[in-house]
């Protein structure tokens, strides 16, 4: 036998059983979005590499460490995008969807990392995000924290998450601070994790989330943010603040709460659960009011976040919130008695299939009758249709209840349809 292929390690197949899950998360996600009014777009999976390098920051994890970057056969160097916002950007002013004009946005799809594949963490994953631009004001912010938190409810986990918040302030005031900040760190250079000696000069504001514990501990007396924030910076938050609060939304304000990427300003976000172990970002995001400019367009404010849908759908298994009926793949289950009575009988099926859309029939093709039984009562069906040479000839079925008592009863094509309705 040949040898078996297997896939990239960290790139998981989508299994029949896994997939209606999927598709019940997808489904609360268009819904929502539609709510809201946002659009969705869609955008290459690969981008000329310079995108990410200079949307998301040449000291970031992602672009050191992460990134599946390859020469095609022009030798121009192309990324796997390793996350949307970049190439949301590019669209937009590609498109010039930025002038003169709100844009309120969605995408999904698959992301790309090269980490250390671990439960919730994957080198290809997915990500359900959503981004405004054209305002920049704190209403927005506020309308995608809200957004998220009735999809939480909706979900039934908003119990299980938890809402951070922080303000970086204008690029200006981030860079005061982190000028103070490299001066107090540079103190310990000799005592801090080697992640951070080398964020030092590239990053030094994600030491702050550093998970080493004596690094921790001399960033406790670290110099913060809120010291360094410009006055427009701190209004915004504190009005954003005063509508979650009215809306009553729960949220603790984490100064050292960076995010990963360069391109944050202003407001930053993440809903936390202690669902998932060490993963436990399910959504994170912020306000990017320099990006648009930053990769050729003119000065957009923006804001955005992404979510992990991996993470999401771990969570709604973990705690047993997908709803059965999201698993029923088949109601009824048509089993055929004779050689060639399936394929006779479909004309008869697409009749009963016109007055039905939403009905989901599986025809058994092939196998005797007893297996065909089997293999409808397996298949958690409501009912067998059964369907030998007789029926057929007489335009009739019968139907035959699995789940429920009852006779097996003989009817016409019409009869047929009205009782399957109930
Ligand atoms: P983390 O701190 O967990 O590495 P991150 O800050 O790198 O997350 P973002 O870049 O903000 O994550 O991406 C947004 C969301 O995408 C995360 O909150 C998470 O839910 C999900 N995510 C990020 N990386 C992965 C991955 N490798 N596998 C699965 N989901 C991921
Ligand atoms: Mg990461």
């Amino acid at each position: 036998m040949a040898k078996q292929l297997q896939a990239i390690r960290g790139m998981n197949d989508l299994l029949p059983e896994q997939s209606p899950a999927w598709q019940y998360l997808e489904i609360r996600l268009r819904d929502l979005m539609a709510a809201y009014s946002y659009c969705e777009v869609r955008m290459p999976i690969v981008e000329p590499s310079p995108l990410f390098s200079r949307g998301i920051g040449a000291g970031t994890d992602i672009v050191e460490k992460e990134m599946y970057t390859f020469k095609d056969r022009n030798d121009e160097s192309l990324s796997l995008r390793p996350e949307g916002t970049a190439g949301i950007v590019r669209a937009g002013i590609q498109h010039g969807l930025f002038y003169n004009q709100t844009q309120r946005l969605w995408t999904m799809g698959p992301m790309f990392r090269y980490e250390r594949p671990q439960k919730g963490r994957y080198r290809q994953f997915h990500q359900f995000s959503v981004e405004a631009f054209g305002m920049a004001g704190p209403d927005i912010d506020a309308e995608l924290i809200l957004l998220t938190a009735r999809l939480w409810k909706e979900l039934g986990i908003n119990k299980h998450v938890r809402l951070e918040l922080n303000t970086l302030g204008t690029l200006e005031a981030r860079t005061s601070y982190r000028e103070a900040l490299v001066i107090y760190l540079s103190q310990y250079e000799n005592e801090l994790d080697e992640d951070s000696k080398r964020r030092l000069s590239i990053n030094p504001l994600r030491i702050l989330d550093s998970k080493d514990e004596r690094t921790q501990e001399i960033v406790a007396d670290a110099p913060m943010m809120q010291d360094y924030l410009d006055q427009e910076s701190a209004e915004h938050f504190q009005q954003l603040r005063d509508i979650l609060d009215a809306a009553g939304i729960e949220y603790v304000v984490n100064p050292r709460l960076v995010r990963g990427l360069d391109y944050y300003s202003k407001t930053v976000f993440e809903w936390i659960t202690d669902s998932l172990g060490a993963q436990g970002t399910v959504c994170g995001g912020g306000r990017y009011d320099a990006l648009v400019e930053m990769l050729g367009g003119k000065a957009t404010p923006a804001i955005g976040f992404a979510m992990g849908v991996e993470r999401l759908v771990l969570m709604l298994e973990t705690l047993e919130l997908i709803p059965e009926s999201v698993n029923k793949t088949v109601d009824v289950a048509v089993v055929t008695r004779g050689e060639g009575v399936s394929g006779k009988a479909m004309p008869m099926l697409e009749e009963i299939r016109n007055g039905l859309p939403e009905l989901k029939m599986m025809v058994n093709c092939g196998g005797g009758f007893k297996g065909q039984m089997k293999r409808a009562f397996n298949s958690g069906a409501d009912f067998a249709l059964i369907i030998g040479e007789d029926e057929l000839v007489a335009r009739q079925v019968s139907i035959k209840p699995l789940t429920s008592d009852g006779e097996q009863v003989t009817m016409s094509i019409a009869e047929a349809v009205s009782f399957l309705k109930k």
